[in-house]
C-alpha cells in the first residue's frame, strides 16, 4: 500500500495557499515559487541580485 505522506507543498508567502514546491509559478496569483525557494527573491517579489546596497 502506497502511503502518500506529506507532498512536498510550500505555503505561498504572497496567497498563503498551498502549491507544490515544483511549481515554478504559484497558479493562484503567479508568484515565482521556484525563484523564491532558490533564494533569489524575497517573499515581495523582489529580486535579491546584490546583498550591499
Ligand atoms: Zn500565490
Amino acid at each position: 500500500m502506497n502511503n502518500v505522506k506529506n507532498e512536498e507543498y510550500v505555503i505561498c508567502p504572497r496567497c498563503k495557499q498551498q502549491v507544490y514546491k515544483e511549481a515554478i509559478l504559484c497558479p493562484f496569483c503567479k508568484f515565482g515559487i521556484m525563484v523564491w525557494l532558490a533564494g533569489k527573491i524575497d517573499e515581495n517579489g523582489d529580486s535579491i541580485k546584490d546583498k550591499s546596497r
